[in-house]
C-alpha cells in the first residue's frame, strides 16, 4: 500500500466518538484519552491501536471491503471534511482551526496524530 499522507493535524483524534472501532477511547468529548492535547501528539504512538494505523487497519478490517486505492481516498476525504468542518468553527474552536491550517510536511504512517 502507498503510504498515508498525514499532516499531523489531530482532528481524527478529537473525534474518535465517530467511529465504532474507536469510540471506547472517547475521554468523554470526543476527544481520545491517549492524546496529548497540548501538544497534539499520540501518548501510545508505538502501541496505538491497528485501526489507528492505515495501514495495519486496512489489512485488519477492512481490506475485504475496499482496494488499498479506495480505502487511501475514504481516509483523505474523511480528512477533508473534518478539515472543513473546523474551518467553519473557527470562532468557537480557534485551536483547532489553527491546526487545520498549518499542515506540516511530515509523512507517517497512521490515520493519527504524530508520535509524542
Ligand atoms: S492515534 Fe493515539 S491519540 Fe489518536 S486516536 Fe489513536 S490512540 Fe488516540
Ligand atoms: S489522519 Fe488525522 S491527523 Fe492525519 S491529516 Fe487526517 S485528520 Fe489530520
Amino acid at each position: 500500500m502507498q503510504k498515508f499522507k498525514c499532516d499531523c493535524c489531530g482532528l481524527c483524534c478529537r473525534h474518535i466518538d465517530r467511529s465504532p472501532l474507536s469510540k471506547d477511547l472517547d475521554s468523554g468529548d470526543g476527544v481520545c484519552k491517549f492524546l496529548d492535547t497540548e501538544k497534539n501528539l499520540c501518548k501510545i504512538y508505538k502501541n496505538r491501536p491497528d485501526f489507528c494505523n492505515v495501514e495495519v487497519g486496512y489489512k485488519k478490517y477492512f481490506s475485504k471491503l475496499y482496494t488499498e486505492e479506495e480505502y487511501l481516498n475514504l481516509n483523505y476525504e474523511s480528512c477533508r471534511k473534518l478539515k472543513l468542518e473546523h474551518q467553519k468553527e473557527k470562532v468557537s474552536a480557534p485551536y483547532l482551526y489553527q491546526a487545520a491550517q498549518t499542515p506540516s510536511t511530515e509523512t507517517i504512517q497512521g490515520p493519527t496524530a504524530c508520535k509524542g
